[in-house]
Parts: structure tokens; C-alpha cells; sequence
């Protein structure tokens, strides 16, 4: 039976990290601020962006909450974007995604100053990240790193299979999974035979949106799992991976929920919490 790996006892570890280095800052005399965009009425953004400003309150950060109608302009969107940008106060800025349609959400990332990028998924950002170069990071496969490291699992060496090419989890994710000198293979719609290749992995990382896709025979036996899907189904939240086939041969494996999902809103913290130390010369 796989050993679990738990995502709320990582995330608070993380979130006390970050608290502590927030009282660095602190002590440096800067007060670190995250500012909060929310466009439109979607109950689980409107949730999200809750539990995002109260995790905020706990490491002592500040939030700044901005709400506003779906029928808000892009134009509108820009300014609030813009006038976070220039003000010192603000060390991060985070827009809930998805905006409603019309949006144009690319534009909308790449409009936040890279250095205020509390989601970390500007392109500069990215870049950085395939140069190798320290700065603010995609959330949630930086949050699956910490839970690797958390439990001694070192990618070095091992052979890593992700599902999943998106710029927000499945790239950043082979290029960190890569950074830790994993060898890294990319599968997506189009792989042929995507069990044989995710068979080959001793860390699979399912990152697709497709409720319990990868079977046992996906797995090997031994390897560690990542599942990190969230779908909404008839029974409840679940994750990519059918859960119980799998944790019967893997060595260690994520729960839905109480996995990835905390650590990607951990994340966030860390992000804010090192770029308002470099606003206050401290990194
Ligand atoms: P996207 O829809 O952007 O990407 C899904 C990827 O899966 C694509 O690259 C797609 O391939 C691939 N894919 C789809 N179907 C298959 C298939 N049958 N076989 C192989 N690959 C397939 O999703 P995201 O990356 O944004 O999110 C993935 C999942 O992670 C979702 O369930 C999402 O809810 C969850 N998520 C969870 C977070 C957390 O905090 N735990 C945070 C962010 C996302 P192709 O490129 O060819 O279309």
C-alpha cells in the first residue's frame, strides 16, 4: 500500500515558512500586500478567493480585495492591474482565473509587473524558469515540488512522466521536475500508447481534468503518483488517478482532496512573501 502524501500537513509547513519570512520583512519595515482581483459572480472563484484571503490574514499579509461585476471592460480590468503595479505597498498581484468570457486572460497575466506575479505564470516568469533563473513560480507544480521535498523524494536520477502540457501546471512542471535532474517525458492528447509510456515512470504526475484516467495500468509498481486533477462529479470532488487501484501498487500517492489543492494556495503565500523580501533588499 502507497504511503500518502498530505498535502494539508505540507502546506502548513509551507505556510509557516512563509509567516516566518513575512516577519523578516516585516522587521525590515515592509509590510507585505497581496492584491486580490476577482471578476464576476463564479461561486467557486468567489470561494477560492476567500480561502485565499484568509490563508493572507494567517502569515500576516495584507490583502487587497477587488471585486467587480462580470460586465466590468478590459479596459477597467487594466487599471486596477495598473494602478497595483505602481503602488509599493503591493508585493503581489493575483488575478482569479478563469475570468468571464470575453476576457482576455493572457493579456490580462502579462499586464502584471513579472515582479508582482503572485500566480507566477507570467511569460517572463516562465522564462526564468527555462533559464534556470530564481523568481516567482507556477503555484501548483512548485507546490508539488515542496511535497516531494517534503518526504525526501528526489527527482534526481528517476525517470518522470507528466500528462499534461498546460502553461500552468504540465510545462512549469516538467521544467522544475527537469531543474531536479529528472529525466522528463511531456505526454498529452495526441501520445501514442499513454500507459506504456507512463508505465516507464518511477514519478507520474497526472495534470489532464479527466476523472480517474489513470489506472493501475498506468502505474508502475513502486512508483510515486501525483494526481493532480480536481473534477467536479456526480460523487463528489476526484482526482485523475482511480485512487484505490492505484494506491495498492504505487510506494506513495496524493489524495483528492488533500493533495495538490493546498499546496498550490500555499504557493501564492511564498510567492508574495519573496517578492516583498526583495521589495525590502532582503533576497
Ligand atoms: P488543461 O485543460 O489546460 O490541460 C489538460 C492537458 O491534459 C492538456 O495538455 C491535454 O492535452 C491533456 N489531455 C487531455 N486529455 C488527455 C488524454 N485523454 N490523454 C492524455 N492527455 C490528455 O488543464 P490544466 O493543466 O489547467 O489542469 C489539469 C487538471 O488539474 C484539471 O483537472 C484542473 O482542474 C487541475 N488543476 C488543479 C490545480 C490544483 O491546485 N490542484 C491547479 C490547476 C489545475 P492537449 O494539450 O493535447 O490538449
Amino acid at each position: 500500500m502507497a504511503q500518502i502524501i498530505d498535502g494539508k500537513l505540507v502546506a502548513a509547513a509551507v505556510r509557516q515558512k512563509a509567516a516566518a519570512l513575512v516577519e523578516r520583512v516585516k522587521a525590515a519595515g515592509v509590510q507585505p500586500g497581496l492584491a486580490v482581483v476577482l471578476v464576476g459572480e463564479d461561486p467557486a472563484s468567489q470561494s477560492y478567493v476567500r480561502m485565499k484571503e484568509r490563508d493572507c490574514d494567517e502569515v500576516g499579509i495584507r490583502s487587497l480585495d477587488y471585486r467587480r461585476p462580470a460586465d466590468i471592460t478590459q479596459d477597467e480590468l487594466n487599471e486596477i492591474i495598473d494602478r497595483n503595479n505602481a503602488d509599493p505597498s503591493v508585493h503581489g498581484i493575483l488575478v482569479q482565473l478563469p475570468l468571464p468570457a470575453g476576457f482576455d486572460e493572457e493579456a490580462a497575466l502579462e499586464r502584471i509587473s513579472p515582479e508582482k506575479d503572485a500566480d507566477g505564470l507570467h511569460p517572463e516568469n516562465m522564462g526564468r524558469l527555462v533559464r534556470g533563473i530564481r523568481a516567482a513560480r507556477a503555484c501548483t507544480p512548485w507546490g508539488v515540488m515542496a511535497m516531494l521535498d517534503h518526504y525526501g523524494i528526489d527527482p534526481a536520477g528517476k525517470r518522470a512522466v507528466v500528462i499534461g502540457r498546460s502553461s500552468i501546471v504540465g510545462k512549469p512542471m516538467a521544467l522544475m521536475l527537469l531543474e531536479r535532474n529528472a529525466t522528463v517525458t511531456i505526454c498529452h492528447s495526441r501520445t501514442a500508447d499513454l500507459a506504456a509510456v507512463c508505465r516507464e515512470a518511477d514519478i507520474l504526475v497526472a495534470a489532464v481534468g479527466r476523472p480517474k484516467m489513470v489506472t493501475a495500468e498506468f502505474v508502475k509498481p513502486g512508483a510515486v503518483v501525483i494526481d493532480v486533477g480536481i473534477n467536479r462529479t456526480d460523487e463528489g470532488l476526484v482526482g485523475d488517478v482511480e485512487f484505490d487501484a492505484v494506491e495498492a501498487i504505487a510506494s506513495w500517492i496524493t489524495p483528492v482532496p488533500g493533495g495538490v489543492g493546498p499546496m498550490t494556495r500555499a504557493m501564492l503565500l511564498m510567492n508574495t512573501a519573496e517578492a516583498a523580501a526583495r521589495a525590502a533588499g532582503l533576497e
